[in-house]
């Protein structure tokens, strides 16, 4: 019978790497390293192959052409892997999780982010259980499919849906958090998956991959006293497609003429204006206050409890593969991949 085979994908980030002996900061280094200090994977069950990227970055130098090639990988190898781990830096993690997730459809085998707070090579690290148990779970089969057919982060003991996340730590081994949407599994003794908050709609259908992206995007996160000058720079950049506009609390922002105009102007320029909330949990909910109700009434569209990083990426997909508007603003306000729960009340 033929083992399960997992790929390991290897991007960059502190799992693999070492300290500069001439500058003492870290940068990222083969993947031999990694697979040097983690003997273990060669005690799996599954065969395992694995793909490094050819110049491993530091995440923050993470952009579309690297999502690209890690959908491209994907797609090559979809047939004759079970599931795929992508090793990669915590920093922008959640955006490449988010993004992945649009950028894939239909898929029904697990792609796992996971990385590490302390270089793979330092005793303390807790990137090999990372590492060890996100392959473990990308393996996972139930009733002969796998059990989270979905872009996920691993971390700490959480399995989490990846256009859920936002980095909450750069010091706990604990770095992520999904405040709107509950772990897909929790590990301890035992691996706990959560069925009923794991998307099993798209199973059974063949895999989609997009692979066209467009940047024209910004997110303006909005503090009391906030300029005139500053939000028509912004509004005024030529090309400018949508801004995910940061707001304070359930999506208020402040109520004068002269910033409601502003964003009224552009979206006239048909610019589109996605409200998320600044708040680390909850949903943007225009209209429960006076501060909001206007936002709603000028044409900008709800988030609801989307996280910025899901929001931002959402539109790079969404204008990169439509043209018309009124598509894009459709696909905004529902669900592509269980980035946002729409609420009752918009
Ligand atoms: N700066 C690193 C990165 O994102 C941090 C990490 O991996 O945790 O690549």
């Amino acid at each position: 019978m033929q083992r399960t085979k997992i790929l390991l994908i290897y991007t960059g980030g502190t799992i693999g790497m070492m300290q500069n002996p001439e500058t003492n900061s870290l940068l990222p280094f083969d993947f031999s390293q990694i697979v040097t200090h983690v003997p273990e994977l060669q005690r799996f069950d599954y065969e395992i192959e694995s793909i490094s990227f050819e110049s491993p970055v530091d995440s923050s130098d993470v952009n579309q052409e690297l999502w690209l090639k890690l959908v491209e990988i994907i797609g090559e190898h979809y047939d004759t892997c079970e599931g795929f781990v992508i090793l990669h830096g915590t920093d922008t993690m959640a955006y490449t999780a988010s993004a992945l997730s649009f950028m894939l459809e239909n898929l029904d085998k697990s792609v796992i982010l996971t990385g590490s707070q302390l270089p793979i090579g330092v005793l303390r690290t807790d990137g090999k259980e990372n590492i060890i148990t996100s392959i473990e779970i990308a393996a996972s089969k139930r009733f002969g499919k796998s059990v989270v057919p979905e872009v996920c982060v691993y971390f700490e003991n959480n399995l989490y849906r990846g256009n859920r996340v936002t980095k909450s730590s750069t010091e706990g081994f604990n770095a992520f958090q999904s405040n709107n949407y509950p772990p897909l599994a929790t590990v301890g003794v035992h691996i706990n998956f959560n069925y009923s908050h794991i998307n099993y709609s798209k199973q059974n259908r063949h895999l989609k991959i997009y692979k066209k992206l467009n940047n024209q995007v910004a997110i303006l996160k909005l503090f009391p006293g906030i300029s005139l000058e500053v939000l028509n720079a912004l509004f005024n950049i030529e090309n400018l497609r949508a801004v995910v506009l940061e707001t304070f609390g359930a999506g208020n922002a402040p109520s004068n003429s002269l910033f409601l105009d502003t964003i009224k102007k552009a979206i006239k320029k048909r610019i589109i204006i996605l409200n998320v909330t600044q708040c680390k949990s909850g949903s943007v909910n225009m209209g429960q206050y006076d501060t909001s109700r206007e936002l709603l009434n000028i044409g900008v569209l709800s988030g609801f409890d989307i996280t910025a990083e899901a929001a931002v990426t959402k539109l790079m997909h969404l204008l990169g593969e439509k043209e018309n508007i009124s598509d894009i603003i459709y696909e905004l306000k529902n669900s592509i991949s269980g980035e946002l729960t729409i609420n009752t009340y918009q």
